[in-house]
This record gives C-alpha cells, structure tokens and sequence, in this order.
C-alpha cells in the first residue's frame, strides 16, 4: 500500500492507493498546529485506512521547501512545522522512501497528468485560493526551479496593496479570497456585483499576461476556490486586451480534479517496487 498527503494550513488530507493509479481509501482532519501531533496523525490515519505495511510516501505541504525537500521553510498558518525535519520522521514511522514537494506543485503537476492541463506539454498552473500560488508543469514534470514558483507574488501595481508576504501590490494583494473580503468586505462566494468581478478579472489578467511572457505555456489551468465565483469570459476579455505581443492567449481551462488533484501528483514521486 502506498500513502499519498496534502497538508494544507487548514486541513490535511491522507489518501491510500494499492496501484499508484487510484485512490482507495481517504480521510481529512483539521491539521494539527503542533508538528509532533501532526506526524502521530499520520501514523493513525493510516492505520485507520488499511493497516498494511506502506510501501512509500508522497505529498505536498503548503509553503517553500528547502532545497533537499526535507522541511518546511515558512507558513504563517502551521507556523509549528517550520524548520521540522517531517520527510526524516515519516521515513522513520513508515520505515518506507517519502517524497515532499510543496502542495500546489503537485496540484498542478496532477491537474496536468489527469485533468485540464491533458494534452499540454506545457502547463501553467494558477490557483486563485485564499492566496495565489502557482507551477509551470514541461511533458508530465514540475519544471526545474531554483526556489520554487511564486506567481501570487509578481508585482503588478508599483507600491500597491500590502501582502501578508510584507511585498506591495503583489497579485495575490489584489485577487487572494482572504484580500478580496478585506477589500470588498465580502467573501468571494458571495460577490455578486458584476463591476467588483470585472475589477478582480482585470487584476488577474495583467498577472496572467505576465506569466504568459514569461512561462510560454500551451495551456493555463485555474484552480482555487475563487475562481468558481470569477467569470472566466471577462477574464479572457481582459486578457485578450492586455497581452498584445501575442496574436492570441493560450487555452483557460478551469481545473477539474477537486481536492484529489495534489494525489495525482503525488503518485509520480512514489517508488516503482
Ligand atoms: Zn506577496
């Protein structure tokens, strides 16, 4: 058996698979603040979900990683698991390889291999959430990067709206679920005024274009809670208008993998044998 993970701030979800292919068995708790809690969840929830020996461990966790994908380096939500060596104690209590990838990277990387971004060699993956994160996905593979991707943190109005980042008008600061309620004084679900999502589809659009210069994808894929709320033709209308060095904009293609999108992903790191 093979366990796979998404630790979110908000919540963590433990998956088990027999084939690599497909979920079997899954459940979600509250993450634990405390690191040491945390790690003893594990060890229950996978008892819970099937007791047999695991063969290998993959997930992802919200927040930049180090370099050997170890630990997490910063999170202001479970700011108890920064610094903690969790791929280290995972090996321990599972006695099996573990892989950590950072959550959104297998988001995208899933949505990719089995939803939206099918048939795309290159992927950019946006999820408008409470914040924005992001990952450009070549043939199947989370591109090479230095530091991760962070495309809710491009700059896009010069010393703009603050982000919980301590950056200026950082594009999270503008379409973030968490800053268009502080903006708005509105929860994005409950938005209905057709002028405030014309203003938000704009902002999103100059951080599309953005990436669209830089990453060169075939295709854009948008997850996120906010983007069920945000209408996707203002979107492309905005966009159409605000990227001109490009004859047209790649294909905008909703996500379609839910929460299991980041299982997907994590598959790919998990041991042959
Ligand atoms: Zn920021």
């Amino acid at each position: 058996m093979f366990l796979v993970f998404d630790i979110g701030g908000t919540n963590m979800r433990v998956a088990v698979s027999s084939d690599k292919k497909e979920i079997s068995n899954s459940k979600i708790i509250p993450t634990p603040k405390d690191f040491d809690k945390g790690i003893q969840a594990f060890k229950q929830i996978a008892d819970q979900l099937g007791g047999e020996p695991i063969k290998g461990v993959s997930g992802g966790i919200a927040g930049p990683l180090d370099s050997e994908k170890t630990m997490l380096l910063a999170s202001p939500h479970i700011s108890n698991w920064v610094q903690k060596p969790l791929k280290d104690k995972l090996e321990k209590v599972f006695n099996c390889p573990v892989s950590l990838e950072n959550d959104t990277a297998l988001v995208g990387l899933g949505e990719a291999l089995k939803g939206s971004g099918v048939g795309y060699p290159i992927v950019a993956y946006i999820t408008v959430s409470t914040g924005v994160g992001g990952v450009r996905i070549v043939e199947g593979k989370i591109d090479e990067n230095a530091l991760g991707f962070e495309p809710g943190h491009q700059i896009i109005v010069p010393d703009g709206n603050p982000c919980n980042c301590g950056g200026k008008g950082h594009l999270e600061a503008y379409v973030g679920g968490s800053y268009i309620e502080k903006i708005y004084g509105q929860k994005a679900e409950n938005l209905k005024d057709p002028k405030i999502w014309d203003e938000i589809s704009k902002y999103l659009a100059i951080g599309l274009n953005n990436t669209i210069v830089h990453w060169s994808p075939d295709a854009i894929v948008l997850g996120g809670s906010v983007i069920k709320s945000l209408p996707l033709n203002k979107l492309e209308q905005h966009l159409s208008q605000t990227l001109t060095i490009f004859t047209k904009h790649p294909p905008i293609k909703p996500a379609t993998l839910g929460h299991n999108a980041g299982f997907y992903g994590a598959f790919t790191f998990l041991p042959f044998s």
